[in-house]
């Protein structure tokens, strides 16, 4: 197949990462017949510098214009003084909200070979398989009013937390159907003790299940929900969260498997999908080529299996992954005794090997 891919590195380690997962993409193509066509843009802090805005109107056309967007991270040190609307996060908000992509998928799915690197019990993670869905473009991050404003010489700080029914059936609808190609059981995580956009949330997610029979479905408090993952993470298969506890529990899900580097997400919602790591621009690392690949790298086969239903070539980077740490190879992030130290480029040299 043909197929256009905007590639976004930005800032950090992702100016590191993101051209070994398009050197994942090239060897898969090249084994398999396909054509991608790689066209790289500016994003975040680094189009801040060159242009003077996070997203670029050029980047946001490009993106618009992709089959698929592959991301790496945005951010760091140099534009944290910066005014909010100009930082290089809102990059990431203006890509989701402009591509309408509403779902968030992140797996967080233990590595057998990696199992010491966790920092929990061997016999707590062994076999975990989560999936988050987060919803991505509404809640707090977007609801209005929102900002900071001064009444009487005293300064008040203003976000708002809004769903729509529509907005929870939309993201709710994703869970369900993901699930069902997975273990049938859905956990939608809220606080409806305290907060009314979450009793509409349980109330309308409870509505949907009715279309669903066949997939189990649980409610859990976010509060608990944070403490069940670290105490019994198995218990979980798809967790449905809103916008900010999705962003929280999957960095601590993500934990569960030993390293963020590791994790991969994929949004979609609309015609073009983004595909980026969990993990942000690493600024404590940058620069020296310690960085983990892998995330990016299964985001890249997230790519071809949501966006260019490419499954085959998706199972094929994930095989290879696998094969890659059951050899030994660690990067510095989930190196133990006894495994190869090696570094960003060296890991995704191995993984092309093991392409098969
Ligand atoms: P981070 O994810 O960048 O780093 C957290 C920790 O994980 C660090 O110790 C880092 O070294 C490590 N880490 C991250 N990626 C790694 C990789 N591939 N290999 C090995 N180790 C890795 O989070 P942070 O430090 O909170 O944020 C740094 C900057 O990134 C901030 O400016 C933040 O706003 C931004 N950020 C961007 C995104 C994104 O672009 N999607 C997400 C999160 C944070």
């Amino acid at each position: 197949m043909k197929a256009k891919i905007a590639v976004l590195a930005g800032d950090g380690v992702g100016r590191e990462v993101v051209p070994e997962a398009v050197k994942v993409l090239k060897a898969v193509a090249e084994r398999h017949g396909h054509a991608f066509d790689f066209v790289s843009a500016d994003v975040g802090g680094q189009a801040i510098d060159k242009i003077g805005v996070p997203l670029p109107q050029e980047t946001l056309t490009l993106a618009k214009q992709s089959d698929a967007v592959l991301l790496g991270a945005v951010g760091g040190p140099k534009w944290e003084g910066l005014d909010y609307s100009l930082r290089p996060e809102r990059a990431l908000l203006g890509l989701r909200e402009a591509l309408g992509l509403y779902a968030n998928l992140r797996p967080a799915k233990l590595y057998m070979a990696l199992a010491d690197a966790s920092t929990l019990k061997k016999e707590v993670i062994e076999g975990i398989d989560i999936l988050v869905v987060r919803e991505l473009i509404g809640g707090i991050y977007f609801g209005k009013p929102k900002g900071i404003e001064k009444i009487g010489g005293v300064e008040r700080g203003v976000n708002t937390e809004v769903y729509t029914t529509d907005e929870i059936k939309r993201i709710a609808k994703v869970a369900f159907e993901a699930a069902r190609k997975r273990r049938r059981k859905v956990t939608s995580v809220d606080k409806a003790n305290v907060l009314e956009s979450s009793e509409l949330w349980r109330r309308v997610v409870t509505e949907l299940q009715k279309g669903y029979p066949d997939v189990e479905l649980n409610h859990m408090y976010v509060d608990n929900c944070a403490m069940q993952l670290v105490r019994n993470p198995k218990q979980f298969d798809v967790l449905l969260c809103n916008n900010m506890f999705g962003d929280i529990l999957s960095d601590e899900a993500a934990m569960l498997t030993g390293s963020i580097g590791m994790l991969p997400s994929a949004s979609i919602g609309a015609q073009v999908g983004l595909y980026e790591p969990i993990h942000g621009s690493a600024p404590d690392i940058a620069g020296k080529g310690v960085a983990n690949p892998i995330a990016t790298i299964a985001s890249a086969a997230m790519l071809l299996s949501y966006s260019f239903q490419l499954e085959k070539e998706g199972a094929a980077i994930e095989t290879a992954i696998v094969r890659t740490l059951d050899l030994g190879y660690r990067t510095k992030d989930i190196h133990s005794a006894g495994t190869r130290l090696v570094g960003t480029g060296e890991m995704t040299d191995a993984i092309i090997r093991n392409l098969g």
